[in-house]
């Protein structure tokens, strides 16, 4: 590396907000690989969570992507499907990752990046997942974001949020937009599209798709 480039370096982390330098995230555990970890969740029933559900939802696209996206946990559509985000907050999820891409002149589409969930099973009537469920749950969640390594997390909602950055107690209207770190990966937090689907939030709206094009411009500039 030059001095030029890592001044570079240093001046970009710098103004993501860290003091130190970028780290790479720990290897994962030697042989450790996605299909493995699928194969460890099994017909899971490590917690009650399995009680009512149909399908696990591990994740879904491009498993070598730069771009993984966290939301909470599967819904209804996701439960019957067997995949993340593919209910109406799914689709919204798409229109943004999509449309932002557009505008900001990256090609990308939603098969592109890596989308994945806390907890991998529906909790019953949408709840959210009890500490202990996440607790149990995460541990995937930790062994996905390992094997794949992206460039960068876009963390959507609170549950998320408080699974990967735990010693952060703010909401999510205080930590959006903003870099923070899991494992030396920068992470972005930004409103779940669930909560971006109701019509009074067009402010949030707005601000989902500003933490979205700092994500975008992070990894695929
Ligand atoms: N909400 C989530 O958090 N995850 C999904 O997969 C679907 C809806």
């Amino acid at each position: 590396m030059t001095a030029e480039q890592l001044r570079q370096y240093l001046e970009y982390y710098r103004d993501l907000g860290f003091d130190s330098l970028y780290r790479r995230a720990p290897a994962p555990a030697a042989g450790d690989s996605l299909l493995k970890i699928r194969e460890d969740i099994g017909d899971c029933r490590r917690c009650r969570l399995h009680e009512q559900r149909n399908k696990i939802v591990f994740g879904s696209g491009n498993e070598h992507s730069p771009l993984v996206f966290v939301g909470e946990g599967p819904g209804a559509d996701e439960d019957a499907q067997g995949l993340p985000f593919v209910g109406r907050a799914g689709q919204l999820l798409t229109q943004m990752i999509e449309g932002t891409a557009r505008k900001e002149g990256i090609p990308l589409q939603r098969a592109d990046v890596y989308i994945c969930n806390v907890v991998k099973c529906r909790p019953p009537g949408n709840r959210t997942p009890e500490p202990d469920e996440i607790e149990t749950c995460s541990q995937f969640l930790f062994r996905q974001l390992q094997v794949i390594r992206p460039k960068a997390i876009c963390v959507l909602g609170a549950t998320a949020a408080r699974a990967l950055l735990p010693e952060q107690r703010e909401g999510v209207t205080r930590l959006r937009g903003r870099w923070f770190e899991w494992k030396g990966i920068p992470v972005m937090v930004t409103y779940h599209p669930s909560y971006l689907l109701r019509p009074y939030n067009q402010n949030a709206k707005r601000e989902a798709w500003e933490d979205l094009k700092k994500v975008l411009h992070c990894v695929y500039d």
